[in-house]
């Protein structure tokens, strides 16, 4: 059966010392990095996990939280694990820009000679494609629109799951989310709060019987809920957490 692995499970400001978002997927020998949060290769290191391991990076959006660790992660190839086969990066319209600025931003290399190749993708919202192993469907997500938010279906094995990215509730929800085994899902706050981008365990169970998939795991927690985990009624991930699907 395909795996997960949770590397982080926090928001972005690090809430209950949690790293930031970044999930692997693994399946037959592949794998599959969901979000590259700014502490991932910190996670990788502390789980014992080699960098190298990973066959394709594909994000969400473009809040830090959950792309920030990609030259982090690129610096470690040149310099430290000395990657040499290609690397998949696909997310939103301008990833290959946006990897860019942040390696410049940052004064970490990008894309240089004699560096392995990186190969861009670009997500269209709907259209499932072939990513080393695992088929990958962009979906709708009600986020910071600037950050051109979606959500991942990831089928690998013969089964699925989909993965929120960043998403406050939204009417289409669990008809998005459709019929997969496992949905693993952001939840920042016990009730709803001021900012709607982001989810409430309240929404979640209020909504429960409308979502056709199978289990459902919470990620991305905020302090809010961490501070009320026993009233939560979902399972919840940690850092560190395998799970399969
Ligand atoms: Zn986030
Ligand atoms: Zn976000």
């Amino acid at each position: 059966m395909p795996e997960l692995v949770f590397v982080g499970t926090g928001d972005a400001f690090g809430s209950g010392g949690r790293r930031n978002t970044a999930i692997l997927v693994r399946d037959a020998g592949h794998t599959l990095l969901l979000d590259c949060g700014p502490t991932t290769s910190t996670g990788l290191k502390a789980m014992g996990i080699d960098p190298r391991d990973i066959d394709a990076i594909a994000i969400t959006h473009f809040h830090a939280d959950h792309v920030a660790g990609i030259p982090f992660l690129l610096l470690d190839y040149l310099f430290e694990t000395r990657r040499e086969r290609p690397l998949e990066i696909h997310g939103p319209p301008g990833i290959r820009q946006h990897v860019r600025r942040l390696a410049d931003a940052f004064h970490y290399v990008n894309e240089q000679d004699g560096m392995f190749p990186i190969h861009f993708g670009e997500h269209e919202q709907g259209k499932t494609i072939d990513l080393e192993g695992f088929r990958l469907t962009p979906l709708e997500a009600y986020h910071t629109p600037a950050t051109y938010p979606h959500m991942l279906r990831v089928e690998a094995g013969g089964h699925s799951m989909v993965f929120s990215g960043d998403t406050g509730w939204h009417d289409s929800l669990p008809a998005a989310v459709g019929d997969v085994d496992l949905f693993v899902t952001e939840c920042v706050f016990m009730t709803p709060g001021s900012y709607s981008m982001h989810l409430s365990v309240e929404e979640l169970a209020r909504g429960r019987e409308r979502f056709r998939c199978g289990a459902m795991r919470l990620t991305h927690l905020g302090a809010d809920v961490l501070g009320n985990l026993d009233r939560v009624p979902f399972d919840t991930a940690h850092d560190g957490l395998v799970l399969e699907f």
